[in-house]
């Protein structure tokens, strides 16, 4: 069987399918990943953007919110691609117990599905938080001060430093979606990985979790990963086009069982 249809046979045949996605399921949206040539760890050094030296000193808070800026111009007119839509799909055929994300632009969520489908793991770019007294702002807002030209902005009400609304190395993970992360990767009979290098931990460790517990753990990357050998299947190649043929052949399918 080719591994469209094996894939497609597996969603058909799964009731927890959990999806699992990373940086390139949005490069085709046009923000680029991290670890891939070109990527921003190419261009920046990942020590500079550690959270403790983001607390410690004022010129590494600049550097971060030079590198977040740049980001951010990819992300705020970013639009989901095939990939996204894809995912979607799934979601309005009944199929998607749930996205967990490591992804920080909100992509899934504008491709339609419910928020409380997404566990966005790292957390998100849209949103930027005091680490003082945990005030919320608008991302927007805050980037305006910045092309003003302050270069690393502070809270209104306390003064302290404002950080994205991400997690950071060294920072702690989310509780609540970390712990719902496991939960649903622990239930999961069918685990789709799609787009991740499966390098930055804990959430590369979800796979193995999933797997575990006796779930199918298909991988779709254009890379490869430290876990194809585990894998079930993995479908080597761009996110946009493997999956529109995968959820076309399960419509295909669903069609045919009717
Ligand atoms: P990564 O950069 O480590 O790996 C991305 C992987 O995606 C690579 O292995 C690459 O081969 C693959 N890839 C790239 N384009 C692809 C495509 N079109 N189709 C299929 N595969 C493709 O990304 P990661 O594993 O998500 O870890 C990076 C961390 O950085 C995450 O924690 C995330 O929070 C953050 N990040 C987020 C964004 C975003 O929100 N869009 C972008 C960059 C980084």
């Amino acid at each position: 069987m080719n591994p469209i249809d094996q894939a497609a046979e597996w969603i058909l045949a799964s009731r927890r399918l959990v999806v699992f996605t990373g940086a390139g399921l949005s490069t085709e949206s046009g923000i680029p990943d991290f670890r891939s040539p070109g990527g921003v760890w190419s261009r920046y050094d990942p020590a500079d953007f550690d959270f403790q030296n983001f607390l410690a000193s004022e010129a590494s808070r600049e550097k971060y919110w030079q590198l977040a800026t740049e980001m951010y111009a990819a992300i705020r007119p970013a639009r989901p691609n095939a990939a996204h839509q894809a995912v979607y799909e799934l979601d309005r055929l009944g199929k998607l117990a749930a996205v967990i994300t490591q992804n920080i632009d909100g992509l899934h969520e504008r491709a339609g599905h419910a928020p409380e489908k997404i566990i966005e793991l790292h957390g998100t770019a849209l949103h930027v938080t005091c680490l003082q007294c945990g005030k919320r702002y608008e991302r927007d807002e805050i980037q305006q001060r910045l092309e003003q030209g302050i270069k690393s902005p502070v809270c209104d009400d306390c003064g302290g430093p404002l950080k994205p609304a991400t997690i950071s190395f060294g920072q702690a993970m989310p509780e609540r979606e970390t712990r719902e992360a496991y939960r649903l990767s622990s239930l999961a009979d069918l685990f789709m990985v799609i787009g991740s290098s499966l390098v930055v931990q804990p959430a590369a460790s979800l796979p193995l979790a999933a797997k575990r517990s006796g779930a199918r753990l298909v991988i779709i990357n254009r890379d490869p990963t430290p876990y194809d050998d585990l894998a079930d299947l993995v479908i080597p190649g761009s996110a946009g086009p493997i999956l529109s043929s995968l959820v076309e052949r399960v419509k295909e399918r669903l069609k045919d069982q009717r």
